[in-house]
């Protein structure tokens, strides 16, 4: 196993709803270490860039709309497979689907407004970390 870095994202559905800390709570939990934490107020352009592989999907607009219509708050986790990691405590993409005790499970509204962004793999994570974070804000 080897120490990763990933990038998390909590959505505006929950930033909304003041789940920060009981977010960042899971993530502590399982391991993981914030090594980089901002809140920030995306513009629709900016969410359509960090999410230009979904551009053909048909939900591609409302994710946009979406991840510009409140505060987010990017961070970096860092641990042993952090990627994976993160993935198995955020749970599936739908909550209804999600696994009992994970984020999604406890907290999401929709398939849409599903709280928690994770990247999905390290070429991924290492793309996603770069669009928010210089290397000199990323303290380990
Ligand atoms: P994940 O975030 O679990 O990696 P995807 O990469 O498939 O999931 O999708 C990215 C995001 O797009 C999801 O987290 C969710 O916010 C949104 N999304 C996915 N599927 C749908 C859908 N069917 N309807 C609306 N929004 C969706």
């Amino acid at each position: 196993m080897a120490t990763e870095r990933t990038l998390s994202i909590i959505k505006p559905d929950a930033t909304k709803r003041n789940l920060t800390g009981k977010i960042n709570a899971k993530f502590e939990e399982a391991g993981l270490r914030i090594i980089a934490q901002k809140r920030i107020h995306l513009t629709k352009a900016q969410a359509g860039t960090f999410y230009a592989v979904h551009a053909e999907r048909p939900f591609y607009d409302e994710l946009c709309e979406f991840m510009a219509s409140g505060p987010v708050v990017v961070q970096v986790l860092e641990g042993e497979s952090a990627i994976a990691k993160n993935r198995e405590v955020m749970g599936a993409t739908n909550p209804a689907d999600a696994a009992q005790g994970t984020i999604r499970a406890e907290f999401a509204e929709s398939v849409g407004e599903n709280s928690v962004h994770g990247s999905d793999a390290p070429e991924t994570a290492a793309v996603e970390i770069a669009y928010f974070f210089s290397g000199l804000e990323l303290v380990g």
